[in-house]
């Protein structure tokens, strides 16, 4: 049985526990080495599991965006390497995105336009929800499913056939909403 929220009304926040929230809305200063480092082993893990090649192309694509929580841009993936090396052409970077997407390795925020390294152990077919924090940027995510959102079933419900599945929520992550306000 799930421990109750104090003043909660909602008893369906599975995902509320302190170390999931934790992990999704890491507080500043926190070691993001690790994270990053577990983002890349992640990936590394995947292809080799799937028979993909991660090729130092791809690599550093994915490097560039693991450099934190909040999603990158494609040219702004192109200026952090250029910081550190040749500057690709864009064409390469494009096709490294698209790699890493399609295999679950990240994820495309389509609101913004911009990429995150995948955070989350999953098939890359699962559906999820992205958390899209307003102020600091950082993106959270979660499977759909572990939320009690049955995207395969509301489909199949309306006979709807879907092709790729994200949903996308915007707010304030809990570090940002235990902040006080930001004034200049
Ligand atoms: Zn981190
Ligand atoms: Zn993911
Ligand atoms: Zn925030």
């Amino acid at each position: 049985m799930r421990e109750r929220q104090p003043g909660g009304t909602r008893d369906r926040t599975s995902t509320a526990d302190g170390a999931a929230a934790a992990a999704l809305f890491p507080p500043a200063g926190h070691d993001h080495h690790a994270c990053a480092a577990d983002m890349l082993a992640r990936a590394e893990a995947t292809c080799r599991a799937n028979g993909l090649t991660l090729s130092p192309g791809r690599r550093r694509v994915l490097e560039a965006l693991a450099v934190s929580h909040a999603p990158v841009g494609a040219y702004d993936i192109i200026e952090r390497l250029a910081k550190h090396g040749p500057r690709p052409a864009p064409i390469t970077v494009y096709r490294a995105l698209s790699f890493l997407t399609e295999n679950g390795l990240a994820h495309r925020i389509e609101r913004l336009n911009a990429f995150v390294a995948c955070a989350l152990p999953h098939d890359a077919a699962r559906p999820l929800v992205f958390l899209i924090c307003e102020r600091c940027g950082q993106v959270g995510e979660v499977a759909a499913d572990a939320v009690g959102i049955d995207v395969e079933g509301t489909c199949a419900a309306a006979g709807f056939r879907p092709r790729s599945a994200a949903l996308e929520i915007l707010g304030l992550c809990r570090v940002c909403a235990a902040a006080p306000p930001a004034d200049a």
